[in-house]
């Protein structure tokens, strides 16, 4: 039996789920499905005998369509630009019922950030419309971080409040530790997924990592656009942030030998001075700073996303030399494992530029 969080909203398990699609209900009309697929065949195959009608509204893929591999600029998402970011389709009896399905796997390192302003959204029009069941396969993990996300930014409660307001009405409700990290990074977003905040930045340059470390191709579209080149440079980012700070002018670091430009302020993941690996770390925030010189010289580099004028880490070698794109200067290093600052912190990944390579101007 699905549980009652709030009025018109539901979390469940698949069970509940394929009982609602297949038998109808007096209550719930629309269906928010998070499970390793986002596919109708997933109930057919999760138990015999269960087959459901549907019938598809949309296939949303990240960045809009199916095609525009190369769409993607600076302020996209950590997910690739021809990843599945959402399915929409009528199913069940009758097909009266609106479901939503998002893929995404019950994991540590799983992207949820990416998806949480769909989810929510769809959660908050189907409750005006109807009655909305959030399910994942448990009901334990997935969905409870979803509800979670969304009692948190439409009632402004923490992290730790809306957890435990959810488990008022369910009481074995666990996101695993990566979701609750995530969820914690929603919060000091302000309940929204902030692709420009430093929070999110980290997240992505994390998220990046992980993907390299599994073997995966890291293709243009993971890297921001390069600030050296104009035509580049209008992401809808770019125009946020001087929306946001129109009266002060922003930051630009150029090489030092030929002034051409290789990041923008916004580029930066900053990280804080002495910190060791803890701030990089989600799932150890709080251990030990055994490289901790705090108190030391302030930073002699400042760390970047990956650019798209770094043409020697797009060659995918574990670690290499920075070269400026225009004169060939030496600006930094690289390491998906990891740098350490002079300050003591670890960045991880790092793409490092040396202060003593780079000058800092306005544009
Ligand atoms: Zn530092
Ligand atoms: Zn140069």
């Amino acid at each position: 039996m699905p549980y009652l969080v709030r009025e018109h909203l539901f979390i469940g398990n698949i069970g509940d789920a394929a009982e609602i699609l297949q038998n109808g209900s007096d209550e719930v009309t629309h269906i928010l499905s998070v499970l390793s697929s986002a596919s109708i065949s997933f109930f057919s195959e999760w138990r015999s005998g269960v087959s459901i009608p549907s019938k598809e509204i949309r296939n949303v893929y990240v960045g809009g369509t199916r095609s525009e591999d190369d769409a993607c600029d600076g302020s996209s998402s950590s997910l690739s630009p021809n990843k599945l970011l959402y399915a929409l389709e009528y199913a069940g009896k009758d097909l009266k019922f609106v479901r939503m399905a998002v893929p995404l796997r019950d994991m540590e390192n799983e992207d949820l950030l990416d998806y949480l302003d769909v989810c929510l959204d769809f959660i908050e029009e189907s409750r005006k419309a109807g009655s909305v069941l959030v399910h994942c396969f448990a009901g334990v993990s997935r969905s409870a971080a979803i509800i979670t996300a969304y009692l948190m930014r439409s009632e402004q409660l923490s992290q730790e409040d809306a957890i435990e307001s959810l488990r008022q009405s369910c009481e074995f409700v666990c996101p695993n530790d990566g979701f609750l990290d995530q969820l914690k990074m929603f919060e000091q977003m302000g309940f929204k997924v902030d692709r420009a905040s430093p929070t999110y930045k980290r997240f992505h340059l994390k998220v990046l990592g992980d993907s390299y470390h599994r073997g995966e191709l890291i293709d243009n579209s993971k890297f921001g656009a390069d600030p050296g080149l104009p035509a580049e440079n209008v992401s809808s980012e770019v125009e946020t942030s001087h929306d946001k700070e129109a009266s002060t002018p922003t930051p630009v670091y150029r090489c030092k030998k030929c002034r051409r430009v290789v990041a923008l302020q916004e580029n930066v993941v900053d990280h804080v001075p002495g910190e060791g690996q803890s701030c990089f770390e989600w799932h150890k925030r709080r251990s030990g700073n055994i490289f901790n010189k705090a108190g030391d010289d302030e930073c002699s580099s400042i760390f970047v996303e990956p650019l798209r004028w770094m043409t020697t880490v797009k060659e995918g070698a574990l670690e290499g030399k920075l070269l400026c794109a225009q004169c060939e200067a030496r600006l930094g290093y690289f390491n998906w494992s990891g740098i350490q600052c002079s300050c003591g912190s670890w960045i991880t990944p790092a793409f490092q530029l040396h202060k003593s390579r780079v000058d800092i101007s306005t544009m």
